[in-house]
């Protein structure tokens, strides 16, 4: 068992294993940079260590100042929330080395999955379904025209090391084809070091559908259903909801065996995510997420499970506490992604927060780590808060998010929430009719003119 564990991260992810942390009875250490002296997850942690300057590639990604951070305060165990080092398997290689333990799956599965490429040889391997495309990196303009031909138009050339909507680029037209395959190439190594790129059959109006997996390291696993978050601007997600819309109790029943199966296989530890593509009733994977998602709470709303404090106990070296046919669904979730942004063009708005107020009631949560007189940073992502609502269908979900959404009170920065009270007007959502292009095409409609 953990006495004490340090989260290397911060805003709302570090809030929320906080939290998890103590209802465990396990104590918990912030760390932060020089502009987070006065955030709430360094208040609201037992202990805090101050690791550098604002720049994240100076605190929250620098391993030795992390390191040091667990040995000054004698925490066991690291999690890592999402983003920063939450999917650095150099990372995880180092805390074990120092007799720490990462709370998440070993180094060797975040490599597998971190390389696009691997990634989807792997899942072929294990009998998930792929989207078709070249068998590995495609090294030339020529082979990757020959390939596209052979697929057929229209195509997306992504990078092996792509990531957050990074590095991909769609060829309609075999004309477009040089311009996509160099664009990708530079973009992947500029932003990830990585020019290796893949081509795969571009679907033409999916939806994202994701699958919540479980693993306890030892061979066994489970799935927890699947996430709808097609809802995407620029290929981030901005509204997610479970169970989705379009997915019969079969298909989750097929899809997600077929998951769990794979990351049992695997030895996978922890919580995961696959993601998948989901057109005319087939699922195509496109990646893997080998940690706790933005979104995992929608998941933890219709099945009543505490995803932080599995990991935890995972990682401690618990069996999983609930079984697959202990995972029954009730009702339905929505997330909606509250961010610091200036409507029409999602410009980041860092400053003062002079009022919060977070709604609350029944099945209401609000993760957020927002209080009155806290001046958001400008270092850093523009996620101010997660509010999360759950009905006893999609309907009363809707409602209660409408309900919700009105209550909420953020002043002093422009935030998305406008975004959310228009989208709920809309028919479409109200239906639950839309796939991956559908909000870009909203937005230029009603909100860029
Ligand atoms: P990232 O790691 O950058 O998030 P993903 O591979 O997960 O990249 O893809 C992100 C998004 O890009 C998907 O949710 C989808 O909107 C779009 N996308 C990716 N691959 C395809 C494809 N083959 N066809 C159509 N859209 C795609």
């Amino acid at each position: 068992m953990f006495d004490k564990i340090l989260v290397a991260n911060r805003g709302e992810i570090a809030l929320r294993v906080v939290r998890a942390a103590r209802e465990m009875g396990i104590r918990s250490v912030a760390v932060h940079s020089t502009a987070d002296a006065d955030a709430m997850h360094v208040r609201m942690a037992d202990e805090s260590v101050c690791i550098g300057p604002p720049a994240s590639s100076e605190s929250y990604l620098s391993i030795p100042s992390i390191i040091a951070a667990c040995e000054v305060t004698g925490a066991q165990a690291i999690h890592p929330g999402y983003g920063f080092l939450s999917e650095n398997a150099n990372f995880v290689q180092i805390v074990e080395d120092h007799d720490l333990t990462f709370i998440g799956p070993r180094a060797e599965h975040i490599r597998i999955m971190g390389d696009k490429i691997t990634a989807k040889e792997t899942m072929k391997r294990l009998g998930v379904p792929c989207v078709p495309g070249s068998e590995g990196g495609v090294a030339s303009l020529e082979e990757a025209r020959s390939l596209a031909d052979d697929i057929g138009y229209p195509v997306i050339v992504k990078a092996t090391a792509g990531g957050g909507g990074r590095g991909m680029k769609v060829a309609a037209t075999p004309d477009e084809m040089e311009r996509a395959f160099i664009t990708a190439r530079s973009e992947g190594k500029a932003a990830f070091g990585n020019a290796e790129v893949y081509i795969e059959k571009y679907l033409q109006k999916p939806r994202h559908i994701e699958i919540q997996v479980f693993g306890d390291g030892k061979g066994g696993a489970v799935h927890l259903g699947e996430r709808d978050c097609s809802l995407q601007r620029r290929h981030q997600k901005v509204f997610e909801e479970a169970p989705g819309p379009s997915i019969s109790e079969e298909e989750r029943a097929r899809i997600g065996s077929i998951c769990a199966r794979a990351v049992a296989d695997l030895g996978y530890a922890g919580a995961g995510t696959i993601e998948f593509l989901y057109e005319g009733g087939e699922f195509y994977f496109i990646e893997m997420n080998t940690r706790l998602q933005v979104e995992h709470p929608v998941t933890e709303a219709i099945f009543g499970v505490d995803l932080v404090q599995e990991q935890i106990r995972v990682a401690e070296g618990h069996p999983i506490s609930f079984s697959q046919d202990d995972l029954k669904i009730d009702g339905h979730a929505i997330e909606v992604r509250i961010n610091a942004e200036r409507l029409p063009d999602f410009a980041p708005r860092p400053g003062r927060i002079t009022q919060f107020h977070a709604p609350g009631g029944l099945g209401v949560r609000m993760d957020s780590a927002l209080y009155d007189g806290y001046s958001i940073p400008p270092y850093y992502d523009s996620l101010i808060g997660k509010l999360i609502v759950h009905g006893q269908d999609r309907h009363g979900a809707l409602t209660r998010l409408s309900r919700a959404l009105g209550e909420l009170i953020v002043d002093g920065v422009e935030t998305t929430v406008p975004l959310f009270h228009a989208l709920l007007q809309e028919e479409d959502i109200r239906r639950g009719d839309y796939n991956i292009h559908w909000l870009e095409t909203w937005l230029e409609n009603n909100l860029q003119g």
